[in-house]
């Protein structure tokens, strides 16, 4: 079991680093979760623009010039648990919706027409709404459509997990939201959620589960952000070294606009974002680094090839979003409104190839 560092001393360790911390992990080629703090610290802002060029070099011998694509489908904004960050919790009164398997498959079907292959099956968290049965269901009808279909819902066991990566699910997606474990008690007011024991080992199940890939990050706006950063770097580091067969992605959601009246408790700028996706880079150079719609479209253009290798695109994040324009019960508005066509002209623009297919299920016999 992965036991997650104290926060505050990962805090006083990254604070503790001098500038010859900063350069000798530049210097590295394989880095240590010191190295790591030390590319997080205040200290490291002063070579941004290094750990950018190094982060670019990497990136693009390792991924390409290119940049993965995909969209989510919000199933249902159903949610047991109140999060006091989110739209979808529990304490929000709004009109609640979960999508038949045939609304699921129509929109699916939209992005589909659209061009994406990789879809993100996304939803609160309420089991009497989206059960693993629910899933199974929806992951046959769309298999064959699809070269990957990842899911980001509810916490589930591993044997449930390993029934979805049966009937063609290809990816698990969970955030811890944040490593503190105390900040976390606060911002979880109830439900199954607010065990993070329980969240927090929920990457290692799905790996375990047979997924082909597992991903993890934190809700930037929370608690410190470089010591978010660094726990993240223990929390890869453990994972890979238990699941060496098994690919690893990081997230990076900053906090965006949603329904209720909470305020993010810490500013992440855009450059402290930035300092974030190089470090982690420098850190573990094959893992892939999702840099979704909630960043504006100048951010995530600069962005290319330094560091990400997968934007989502064209994103709608209330169910039936797709089919119904009105985008009603939404979790947060995005901040790059682009279609796939404008976001895939943008890539082009800068030298690079939108992908938007990196896997064939024919790789993955026992899913068929
Ligand atoms: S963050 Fe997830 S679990 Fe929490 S209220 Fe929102 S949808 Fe529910």
């Amino acid at each position: 079991m992965f036991h997650a560092p104290d926060f505050t001393q990962l805090s006083a360790q990254i604070s503790a680093t001098t500038q010859e911390d900063v350069e000798q992990a530049l210097a590295s080629s394989h880095l240590s979760t010191d190295n790591l703090a030390a590319l997080l610290s205040s200290a490291a802002e002063p070579y941004l623009q290094q750990m950018a060029q190094n982060a670019s070099t990497i990136t693009q011998t390792r991924f390409g010039r290119t940049t993965q694509l995909y969209a989510p489908i919000y199933l249902s904004n159903y949610c047991t648990n109140r999060c006091a960050y989110c739209g979808f919790s529990a304490d929000n009164i709004f009109k609640r919706k979960c999508l038949t398997l045939d609304e699921a498959e129509k929109e699916a079907m939209i992005l589909h027409d659209r061009g994406f292959q990789h879809i993100l099956l996304v939803s609160g968290e309420a089991e009497n709404a989206v059960d693993v049965e629910y899933m199974e269901a929806i992951a046959r009808r769309l298999r064959d459509k699809f070269a990957a279909v990842s899911i980001e819902i509810q916490p589930m066991s591993t044997e449930d997990y390993h029934r979805l990566f049966l009937a063609g699910i290809t990816a698990v997606a969970v955030y811890q939201e944040t490593y503190d474990r105390d900040l976390y008690k606060t911002v979880h007011l109830s439900g199954k959620k607010s065990d993070y024991d329980y969240r927090l080992e929920t990457p290692a199940r799905a790996a375990e589960s047979g997924m082909r890939e597992v991903g993890i990050g934190a809700l930037l706006g929370l608690a410190d952000w470089r010591a978010e950063g660094l726990a993240i770097g223990y929390h890869l580091a453990w994972l890979r070294k238990k699941f060496w067969s098994t690919s690893f992605t990081v997230s990076f959601p900053r906090m965006r606009p949603a329904a209720g009246e909470f305020e993010p408790l810490q500013i992440v700028s855009e450059q402290n974002l930035s300092q974030l996706i190089f470090a982690l880079r420098l850190f573990d150079q094959d893992v892939g680094l999702i840099v979704s719609t909630r960043e504006e479209a100048r951010y995530r253009d600069g962005m290319l090839g330094l560091g990400p290798t997968r934007y989502s695109a064209g994103s709608c994040t209330a169910p039936g979003g797709y089919s119904d324009s009105s985008h009603e019960g939404e979790q947060f508005s995005v901040g790059d409104h682009r279609s796939l066509e404008e976001v895939c002209a943008a890539i082009r623009a800068k030298g690079f190839d939108p992908v938007y297919k990196d896997w064939d299920s024919e790789f993955q016999a026992e899913s068929l």
